[in-house]
């Protein structure tokens, strides 16, 4: 598959940091933004490449060559094989792409220069051959979603709706955000605009939503933007660290799974009603640090009110679009959430029969915690469960985890303590 790189923007915003150099040549650990980028590229074989360039190019196109030189960074070649695309005019982010329609002829990626990432292309790949869409964008939450655009979609990872940042949204929708890595279909290029600036999501992405032609790849793994020196400082920390390369999904990951009623919000017995749901005091700072720290966020709970009919899938999807924007107003975000909807007892009024069973994911089961694992290849034995009752703590013993109990009750955990800020502050600080 050929990868396009854009690489033509300018970089105004950290014009601070560097101002005589275009965006993607800014250094990290020595070596310029994209040459980490063509360099996480080829690991994954993906090594023909075009980079499309205006802003000071000459920097970027006597650094790379055709890909065949060796690199001042690592005195290695950079083992791919690279062509340019010169805008001698503005274009817009997407314009180039049909001048080099010709070049285009399959399926592409399409990757913005001025984030640092670190993915498995293949499993995005794999992704997108499956939903066979004209384009799949990657997405995934923010830790600023309320000022960021938003992408909706239903059950089945379809685009159904995309709002920008200053459009009206709903008072609470999912943290689903996108990140500017795209695979495109060619068919794509063969309509005909009468601007010669083209931007890529307004006038070719968006308008494929709620068409069932444009599909989100939602993932953990890390895409930063560094447009400001904030979070280019931010973006450095994260790469000394290791978290960048630790977070692509082909190596092991370590999550920390928190229960939900008691843990993140307030207990209510079953929760119906989603003006009850209420985060608990610190549960943001807490998940916070959780996202920084380089282990996954997953939610796991049990709600047998679907399986009692009290509450609907929506309803249910809705309260957890409530908490997921509690938290995200408060700069926390969740990676994943599971539920278990069933319940073994039978015989009640309302209750929906197929969903009361003895199934394998209510814990104290470890069927979600298992599920989560395959999904994002999590080493269950570096990561926690936590919760504030007995089934938290044997679901997370059962699928091999270390285990926290909120409150201190007498149970085989592996550390407790009165509230989930001091059990992260504990499970993460003192283990650095
Ligand atoms: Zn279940």
């Amino acid at each position: 598959m050929k990868t396009v790189i854009m690489a033509g923007g300018k970089g105004t915003r950290i014009s601070s940091i560097a101002s005589d150099i275009p965006k993607p040549m800014i250094k990290i650990d020595n070596k310029p933004v994209l040459e980490h980028e063509i360099e996480c590229l080829k690991e994954q074989g993906f090594t023909d490449i075009i980079i499309t360039v205006s802003h000071l190019s000459d920097v970027i196109t006597e650094y790379f060559g055709d890909g065949n030189k060796v690199s001042p960074a690592t005195q290695k070649p950079f083992g791919v094989h690279i062509e340019y695309f010169y805008e001698e005019k503005p274009l817009g982010n997407a314009g180039a792409l049909f001048y080099l329609k010709e070049k285009l002829r399959d399926d592409f990626l399409l990757l913005n220069a001025d984030s640092l990432f670190n993915i498995d292309f293949n499993r995005f790949v794999s992704f997108h051959n499956k939903h066979k869409g004209l384009a799949t964008i990657f997405t995934h939450p923010n830790s600023h979603p309320y000022d960021s655009g938003l992408v909706f979609a239903n059950n089945k990872d379809c685009v159904i709706n995309w709002l920008s940042k200053e459009d009206k949204r709903p008072n609470f929708y999912k943290n689903r955000v996108n990140a500017g890595l795209h695979i495109i279909s060619p068919t794509l290029l063969t309509q005909t605009f009468t601007t010669e600036k083209i931007d890529l999501d307004r006038q070719i992405l968006k308008p494929l939503a709620g068409t069932g032609k444009l599909f989100c790849y939602d993932s953990p793994e890390y895409v930063k933007d560094m447009g400001t020196p904030e979070r280019f400082q931010a973006v450095c920390n994260d790469f000394k660290s290791g978290i960048v390369r630790a977070k692509n999904l082909t190596n092991k990951q370590k999550a920390i799974f928190l229960d939900r009623d008691g843990t993140i919000n307030k207990y209510v017995g079953f929760l119906r009603d989603i003006n009850q749901f209420e985060l608990l005091p610190q549960t943001a700072k807490a998940i916070q640090m959780i996202n920084k720290s380089g282990y996954l966020a997953i939610v796991i709970t049990n709600q047998p009110v679907i399986a009692r009919g009290e509450v609907t899938i929506e309803e249910l999807t809705e309260i957890h679009n409530k908490m997921e924007t509690l938290l995200g107003n408060e700069g926390a975000y969740l990676d994943a959430i599971y539920y278990c909807p069933h319940h073994p007892d039978k015989g009640y009024e309302g209750e929906i029969a197929d969903l009361k069973i003895n199934c394998d994911c209510r814990k104290p089961k470890p069927g979600l915690l298992l599920q989560a694992a395959k999904d994002f290849n999590i080493d269950l034995s570096s990561s926690w469960m936590i919760g504030d009752g007995e089934n938290d703590v044997k679901a997370g013993n059962a699928a091999g985890c270390k285990t926290a109990l909120i409150k201190n009750n007498e149970l085989e955990q592996s550390c407790n303590d009165f509230d989930l800020f001091s059990i992260i502050k504990r499970i993460i600080q003192e283990r650095q």
